[in-house]
C-alpha cells in the first residue's frame, strides 16, 4: 500500500463542503438560513473564482468558525479523512493563528492567545484511531501588521514541538509594497533555526526573487517555470521545491487549463527541480490527494514514474518526517521480514507475489 506525504494544505480550505455545512445546520443558525440546502451550498463553496483574492475571500467563512472550542472537532474530520480516503502517513497544516483567535480581544491579547490555538491544533491532529504524523507550518499573513507576523515567526520559533515552518500567505500580488518587512521576517526564521516556505510566484502579480534565497520550499512556483525558467537551475543547486497544487490554478483563474502544467512539469525535471503534488484546500475544491495524483495522469502531464519521483520529493522535502525513506520502503522491510520469518509461510509469499 502506497503512503503518502501531504506538504500544502490550509487549515481554513481543508473543511470538505459536507462536513461544513453539516456544522452550519447544528451550531450556526444564520448560515444555516444563508445555506438551507446542501447542493447549493457544495456549488458555491466549490465553484472556480475569477481571481487569487477572490478565492481567497473564501477562507473567511471557514476561519470565522474555526475557533478555540470548534477546532478540535473539525481537525478531527480532517485527520479522520485524510486517513481513510487519502492514505496520507504524513501532513504539514498550514494556517495563520492570529486568524483563529477572538475578534474581540485587543491586539495584543489575540497575539498571546495565538500560543493557545497551536496547542489546541497540535493536540487535535495527535489521534491514536487514525495515526498520521502532523506537524504545523505558521502562515504570516500580507494583510496583517507587522508586529503580528513577527509574532507569528517567534511563536513558531518557541513551539517546535508543534510546529516544522513559517509560510506567507494572503495572496502572492499584496507583498510588493512590503517586501523589505517580509525578507527581514524570512531572514528571522532562518536565524531561528525555522524551516521556511513562502506562497510566490504562484500568479503573474506575485514574482519576488528577493525573497527566494529564504525560502527552502515554494509554494507553487508554477511562474518560474512558466515565465522565469533560467532560474530553475539555482534551485535545482539549492535542492529548492516546488508545491505545485493543480487544482487551485483552475479555481483562482491563474491557468485556464490543467494541461498548462505539463510544462511546469516539463521544465522541472529538465532542470532537475523537485515537485511535491500537494492540495492545497483538498476541502474547498472537493479533491482528495489520490485525486490530485490520477488528474495528472489522466491528462498526460505526468506519467507513473514522473508520478512516483514526486511523491518520493514529499517525503524528501518534508520539513518533520523522522525517517530517511518514504513508507512504502519500510513496508516492503516488514513484508521481507514476514518472508523470511514464516520461511514458505503461505502469507509472505502471497504479498510477495502481490510485489512482483
Ligand atoms: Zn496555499
Amino acid at each position: 500500500m502506497a503512503l503518502y506525504a501531504e506538504l500544502h494544505r490550509h487549515l481554513g480550505g481543508s473543511v470538505v463542503p459536507r462536513i461544513l455545512w453539516r456544522y452550519f445546520q447544528r451550531s450556526d443558525a444564520n448560515l444555516a438560513d444563508r445555506f438551507p440546502e446542501y447542493a447549493s451550498f457544495e456549488d458555491f463553496y466549490t465553484k472556480p473564482r475569477n481571481t487569487l483574492d477572490e478565492y481567497l475571500e473564501l477562507h473567511t467563512l471557514v476561519e470565522g468558525v474555526q475557533t478555540t472550542q470548534t477546532l478540535p472537532y473539525f481537525i478531527s474530520r480532517l485527520i479522520r479523512g485524510a486517513y481513510i480516503f487519502e492514505n496520507l502517513a504524513y501532513l504539514e497544516i498550514r494556517y495563520t493563528p492570529y486568524l483563529r483567535t477572538s475578534p474581540q480581544l485587543s491586539q495584543s491579547e489575540r497575539i498571546d492567545q495565538m500560543a493557545e490555538i497551536v496547542e489546541i491544533v497540535g493536540k487535535a491532529t495527535q489521534t491514536k484511531e487514525y495515526p498520521i504524523i502532523t506537524s504545523q507550518i505558521l502562515c504570516m499573513h500580507s494583510r496583517l501588521p507587522y508586529e503580528v507576523n513577527r509574532a507569528i515567526v517567534e511563536l513558531a520559533a518557541q513551539s517546535k514541538g508543534y510546529v516544522c515552518a513559517v509560510d506567507l500567505a494572503g495572496g502572492d500580488a499584496h507583498y510588493a509594497e512590503r517586501l523589505d518587512e517580509f525578507v527581514e521576517l524570512y531572514a528571522l526564521a532562518r536565524s531561528l533555526d525555522l524551516k521556511t516556505t513562502g506562497h510566490v510566484y504562484e500568479t503573474q502579480s506575485g514574482c519576488y526573487p528577493e525573497l527566494i534565497p529564504y525560502l527552502m520550499r515554494i509554494g507553487h512556483g508554477i511562474q518560474i517555470p512558466l515565465q522565469y525558467p533560467e532560474l530553475l537551475s539555482e534551485l535545482a543547486a539549492n535542492g529548492q521545491c516546488l508545491e505545485v497544487c493543480p487544482t487551485t490554478y483552475l479555481k483562482t483563474g491563474t491557468l485556464e487549463d490543467i494541461r498548462q502544467l505539463k510544462l511546469v512539469f516539463d521544465r522541472c525535471f529538465d532542470a532537475g527541480v523537485d515537485i511535491a503534488i500537494c492540495t492545497d484546500n483538498a476541502g474547498l475544491h472537493n479533491v482528495r490527494l489520490p485525486f490530485e495524483y490520477e488528474n495528472l495522469l489522466t491528462y498526460d502531464i505526468i506519467g507513473f514514474e514522473e508520478l512516483q519521483a514526486c511523491q518520493d520529493a514529499a517525503f524528501r522535502h518534508a520539513f518533520a518526517w523522522p525517517y530517511q525513506q518514504r513508507p512504502a520502503s519500510l513496508l516492503n522491510g516488514l513484508f521481507q521480514a514476514s518472508i523470511n520469518d514464516t520461511g514458505n509461510g503461505s502469507l509472505g509469499r502471497e504479498f510477495a507475489e502481490i510485489a512482483d
